[in-house]
């Protein structure tokens, strides 16, 4: 693919709360900054949305799905319409998205413009096809009456998203909870709202009723809060941190038991076998990790390397991970960005000073880089064994730990041994072994023989406290709609 140049006059035009189509100031009158992460200068203010603005959007969304309203008397094949439409303009605003997404969450400009965007672009799509082909089915009952089901759409739904990828997140929202006829109420994270606000301004523009889609930038603790405790919202899905998405499950316990999905952590492990194709398995093994700095919630951040090879994996893994350009993510050339902040920034640190500290060896990078922006050299760690913290707890940063194993079953039990369950991976030519990995692993993804390829029309999602229910792909329509099982009397049945 062509990947142009990032625009060099950005101007961020969109900076408030977006409800029923209309831009609103926060009801406080606060607005929060946003920062540049490469630069730690700020990009611009934006309103801050809290309890009052969540109410407002709630209204917006509840009366938008209202009997009788625009949205609920729309066909099913206008929704795909819409979500088409919406996919065109995003299209046609790529570059400006993929400028505005580098500059505000840190990514590799070329890979924003080709995976971010275009993946977003994939999932609209996708789900626009759906939207006419939500379909109930007929049941045949005992006695005499007709059965049947619809699959309705859940009501207002709430969606919080995180910062790692927020246009991405966005659209995973959007994409089912919208063909199925819900209406939203979207949070950014704190840390990268512009580009969903931009992509408000096109739901706007692709004609969407006012309070279908509605957008309330502000903190987690407040407006992402305000929405999980919400007694007029049906629905809250979340992707983020495990902390907090236990936080989100007890304010929907504790408000009106609104239906929740939970997109989570992860500590996934990577399992390599001696017989494994080398070049291939220190590859992916090495993006499985160092992908957007490290901060995918399925990074490969436990590798076990079977016993024999081990020396090998590690002073390959090593090369590999000095191969890096650290800079501007918008700039030509630079293969690693910046991390999100300056919290995210000192968590990693603090992990690497225990990993040292801990008697893991340690193989390359293990600081900071540059004088300003929150940037880590790729990190890789070996002799890292299991109790170690850098092997427990999620890093979400540019940190490798590589661990030994002797035999299958040992690695499959290690593997296990963690409450997280979101993906893994497992490396070898002999399809009787992956097949007995991918079978046993715990967790709601498994690749073999590659690592971290998902497409929109598969489902993800986590076992364990990585999360409930599935985004993305079929499966993911029934986060999103109620089935309602209609019985009707009739005088005669026939077979
Ligand atoms: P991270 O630790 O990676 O920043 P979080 O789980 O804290 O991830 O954040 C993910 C999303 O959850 C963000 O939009 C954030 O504002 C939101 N959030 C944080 N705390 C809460 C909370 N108590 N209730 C609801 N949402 C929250």
């Amino acid at each position: 693919m062509n990947v142009p140049a990032p625009l060099t006059n950005l101007k961020i035009q969109y900076t408030k709360i977006f409800i029923n189509n209309e831009w609103h100031d926060s009801v406080s009158g606060k607005k929060f900054p946003v920062i540049n992460p490469a630069t730690e200068e700020k990009i611009c203010d934006v309103e801050e949305g809290d309890k009052e603005d969540v109410n407002k959007a709630v209204k917006a969304a509840r009366q938008a799905f209202q009997i009788g309203s625009p949205w609920r008397t729309m066909d099913a094949s206008e929704r795909g319409r819409l979500l088409n439409k919406l996919a065109d303009l995003v299209e046609r605003d790529r570059q400006l998205l993929a400028t505005m997404e580098s500059m505000n969450a840190g990514k590799i400009f070329a890979n924003a413009y080709t995976m971010d965007l275009g993946s977003s672009v994939n999932v609209l799509r996708y789900y626009a096809s759906w939207a006419d082909k939500i379909q109930g089915r007929t049941i045949p009952i005992d006695g005499k009456f007709f059965s049947y089901t619809r699959h309705e759409p859940v009501g207002v739904c709430g969606q919080i998203i995180p910062w790692n990828f927020p246009l991405i997140m966005l659209m995973w929202k959007i994409g089912p909870a919208v063909c199925c006829g819900n209406t939203v109420i979207i949070k950014p994270a704190e840390q990268t709202p512009l580009t969903a606000l931009h992509v408000a301004s096109l739901i706007k523009e692709a004609g969407f009723p006012p309070g279908v889609v509605n957008i309330v930038p502000g903190y987690g603790p407040t407006a992402g809060a305000a929405i999980s405790s919400h007694m007029d919202v049906d629905k809250v899905a979340f992707t983020g941190s495990t902390e907090v998405g236990m936080l989100i499950k007890e304010a929907a316990g504790k408000s009106n038991l609104k239906r929740v999905s939970l997109e989570l952590g992860g500590k996934s492990p990577c399992i390599v076998f001696a017989d494994a194709d080398l070049d291939n398995a220190v590859e992916f093994a090495h993006q499985g990790v160092f992908f957007h700095q490290g901060q995918c919630c399925t990074a490969a951040s436990r590798l076990f390397v079977e016993e024999s090879i081990y020396n090998e994996f590690v002073q390959r893994s090593v090369e590999r991970a000095k191969k890096y350009t650290l800079g501007n993510p918008l700039n030509p050339g630079v293969q690693q960005g910046p991390q999100i902040d300056k919290e995210q920034y000192t968590k990693i640190l603090d992990l690497i000073e225990s990993g040292k500290k801990e008697g893991a060896k340690l193989e390359c990078g293990g600081g900071s880089w540059g004088d300003k922006g929150y940037f880590i050299q790729p990190t890789v760690f070996s002799n890292v064994t299991d109790d170690m913290r850098i092997a427990k707890e999620e890093i979400f940063g540019p940190v490798q730990q590589i661990m030994k194993f002797k035999t299958i079953d040992e690695v499959i039990k290690r593997a296990n041994n963690t409450h997280y369950g979101l993906s893994g991976a497992v490396f070898t030519k002999d399809l009787d072994k992956a097949l007995t990995v991918s079978s046993v692993l715990q967790s709601g993804t498994v690749w073999v023989n590659c690592y971290g390829g998902g497409s929109c029309q598969a489902p993800f999602g986590g076992f364990k406290m990585s999360g409930n229910g599935r985004e993305m792909g079929e499966y993911a329509l029934h986060e999103y709609i109620e089935v309602k099982t209609v019985t009707v009397k009739i005088s005669e049945k026939n077979s």
